[in-house]
């Protein structure tokens, strides 16, 4: 392949993932694959800059959909140059410090002779938030427009929908004219919840928080992204007239004043500060509720800036320091299984060792069958790997090698030997004996683990020397081990059985929503207890809870409903309870019980397409009030709600009397 046709199969695979990613909010490549293919394309351009057309990807940014009113933004928004290491970074200071003319404009205010090399020039460094660039247009103070980036020309309308983002202000503090310039963003945590969501309604997840975010703020009905957690930080702003700021720091200290959500910034003195200050801020961006993908720096001085002006694509005078990716390439050596605490089988990846972003890697998780049959994935095969919130890695894509080959599913459980079995309606394999020693070790460690009972000291081994000398079979039974019970312990010295004995002492006076996670019950979390514990007062209302009860509830879907209510028909663990209370413990409940909820104990069932809700979201609001919305209609349903082209369900409520509710009479009692 000649030049010419590699970089033109460079451009149209780059093209078709810039289309996924900035179209569609659905890319197929990880971001640091897409940034390999396009620095491909810039070197290959820059050996032979004849060869550069002005619709190359390396001279344009991003995309616009059509499903958007396209407007033209005033002032163009750029995308960023990228330095991947510290070097890059001083490559790119060397060359401002060369462009920028010591008699000319602010450096020359500020006494500063860029030539010089004691001279360093001041650089403002901000996280650079991995969201959405939107421009918002401010005309005496009230907001009028809001604009997606695009293509940096053209931008998509997505004003109704920005007024949706409470940390948007609509009206500022002063009547002044201002377009300001932001990323969008989705919190990890509610990325998170919002995934879970989807994924419990049978929709599409979000490969990332960036692209939940665009996926969001690109809604053709603002309601679905009011309902979406979203906010922004805003990182620019362009002033008109005598009085407008000299710098990028006072921009942004004017932007905060005006009532604006601004990013945080630190301005430093050349590269050096610069390195320092991303140092900093990678220690600190894995504790923020917000993605980063690298820190940006920019030249403080507006008339420097001018000065710099602008290549085809970016800004001369800023560049975004990109984190190293965290995502690496290694070999799959085989594929081992565990069971945990479910008593499901759990496919582990035994890597050959890998440093990624930091630290040595040897396993990573692969979660489930279908996960092994998503990734196609063979011992012996390339695998890509990537850092995940939890401790344990991630595989998220294998590539056959002349090594690869098929690996054998277990038919025994790798712990207990007992022959596996499938469940009906679930996938994978379970292990079916309940005195399966690592299953128990899985559900007492959850049960001390940090959201549940939090009960410190007892970690992996100790637990395991309690189940293996057969001292704890369940949980119940930590409570009547005794000082003299945890001294028969290895490496475990009188203080530190005290400890023990003291921990599992005060665990007992426990919240009632840590208790309910702690026992363990399929798909209940954290979250989902706290729901719980909003309904319920105490365990014993929660234990004779009826299935339509907690169907009924907002945030408890109808598998977790089935769960919870089968697991408190079960005699073992209704037994293991009653001893775990008689030897002490105290859930209690700190929620207020909402009891001013509208429709409680009603029932409603919908049928037909409602022309302002989905059926989701009439269902969520009427859960929200208590109501419950089964799926069929008989003599206990309260009211059927139908919308156009109603089914059989409006026949049946009419042939068993239930009163119907148009979509406006329903709105009208939710108004109510
Ligand atoms: P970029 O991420 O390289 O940098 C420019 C953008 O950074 C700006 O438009 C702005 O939105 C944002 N930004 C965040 N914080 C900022 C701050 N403090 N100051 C100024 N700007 C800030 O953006 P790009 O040009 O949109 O695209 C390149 C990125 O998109 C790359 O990371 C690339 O990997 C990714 N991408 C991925 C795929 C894929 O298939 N995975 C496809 C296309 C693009």
């Amino acid at each position: 392949m000649d030049i010419q046709e590699k970089i033109e199969k460079l451009r149209k695979e780059i093209e078709l993932n810039s289309y996924l990613y900035y179209v569609e909010d659905n890319p197929k490549l990880e971001d640091y694959e897409y940034d390999k293919l396009f620095r491909e394309l810039e070197a290959l351009e820059a050996e032979r800059p004849d060869l550069i057309t002005p619709d190359s990807p390396t001279q344009r940014v991003g995309g616009v959909s059509e499903k958007f009113e396209a407007v033209a933004h005033k002032n163009r928004l750029y995308s960023l140059e990228n330095a991947n290491d510290e070097h890059e970074l001083q490559r790119w200071y060397d060359r401002i410090a060369k462009d920028l003319d010591p008699n000319v404009g602010q450096m020359s205010l500020f006494g500063g002779d860029t030539q010089n090399s004691e001279f360093k020039i001041p650089l403002a460094c901000e996280y650079k938030i991995d969201g959405l660039a939107i421009a918002l247009t401010y005309k005496e103070g009230r907001f009028v427009q809001g604009l997606t980036r695009g293509d940096g020309f053209i931008g998509e309308d997505i004003t109704n929908n920005i007024r949706t983002i409470k940390s948007i202000p609509l009206k500022l503090f002063e009547p002044v004219n201002v377009e300001v310039r932001g990323e969008i963003y989705m919190p990890v945590s509610s990325f998170e919840k919002l995934n879970k969501k989807q994924e419990e309604a049978g929709q599409k997840t979000f490969a990332n928080p960036r692209n939940a975010a665009a996926g969001s703020i690109r809604q053709l009905d603002p309601k679905i992204t009011a309902s979406r957690d979203l906010s922004i930080w805003i990182y620019g702003g362009i002033f008109e007239g005598k009085d407008a700021p000299k710098t990028h720091s006072e921009t942004m200290k004017r932007l905060k004043e005006l009532g604006f959500k601004t990013n945080k910034i630190t301005v430093v003195q050349g590269v050096e500060g610069a390195i320092k200050c991303i140092k900093k801020i990678d220690e600190k961006r894995k504790s923020l509720d917000f993605a980063t993908d690298g820190v940006v720096i920019k030249v403080d001085s507006i008339m420097s800036q001018n000065e710099l002006g602008f290549t085809s694509r970016v800004p001369k005078w800023a560049i975004a320091y990109k984190f190293p990716p965290e995502a690496v390439w290694t070999k799959l050596l085989r594929v081992d299984f565990q069971v945990g605490r479910t008593g499901v089988i759990t496919p582990v990846a035994i890597l050959e060792p890998v440093n990624l972003a930091g630290s040595v890697v040897g396993r990573a998780s692969l979660y489930n069958f279908d996960e092994i049959k998503r990734l196609d994935i063979m011992e012996g095969d390339r695998v890509l790997v990537k850092k995940a919130a939890e401790i344990i890695p991630k595989v998220l894509k294998a590539e056959k090698t002349d090594y690869s080959k098929p690996f054998k599913m277990p038919e025994n459980c790798p712990c207990c030997h007992t022959p596996l079995i499938e469940k009906e309606n679930e996938v994978g394999l379970w292990c079916p004996n309940p005195d399966c020693t690592d299953i128990l070790k899985g559900k007492i460690e959850y049960f001390v683990s940090k959201y549940a009972m939090d009960i410190e000291g007892f970690g992996e081994s100790i637990i395991a020397q309690l189940i293996d000398k057969k001292m704890v079979k369940t949980w119940a039974d930590l409570y009547k081990l005794t000082l003299f019970d945890f001294m028969q312990l290895d490496l475990i010295k009188e203080k530190s059985a005290t400890n023990l004995t003291n921990a599992l002492e005060a665990s007992k006076n426990c919240k009632m929503n840590k208790f309910i996670n702690a026992l363990g019950i399929k798909l209940v979390g954290k979250e989902s207890a706290d729901i719980l514990c909003q309904y319920f007062k105490t365990i014993d209302e929660l234990k004779t809870a009826t299935l339509e009860d907690l169907s009924a509830i907002a945030g408890i879907g109808d598998k977790m409903a089935k769960n919870i209510y089968e697991y408190f028909k079960n005699e073992e663990n209704l037994k293991t309870i009653e001893q775990g209370l008689s030897l002490g413990i105290k859930p209690e409940n700190t929620y207020t019980i909402s009891d001013n909820l509208k429709l409680k104990g009603k029932s409603f069932v919908i049928t037909g397409t409602l022309a302002e809700f989905s059926r989701d979201k009439a269902q969520e609001i009427l859960k929200s009030l208590g109501a419950k919305t089964p799926s069929a209609v008989s003599r206990n349903t309260d009211y059927v709600i139908a919308g156009e082209n109603p089914g059989s369900k409006l026949e049946k409520a009419k042939a068993l009397g239930v009163p119907v509710l148009t979509e406006e009479e329903f709105k009208n009692m939710l108004e109510n």
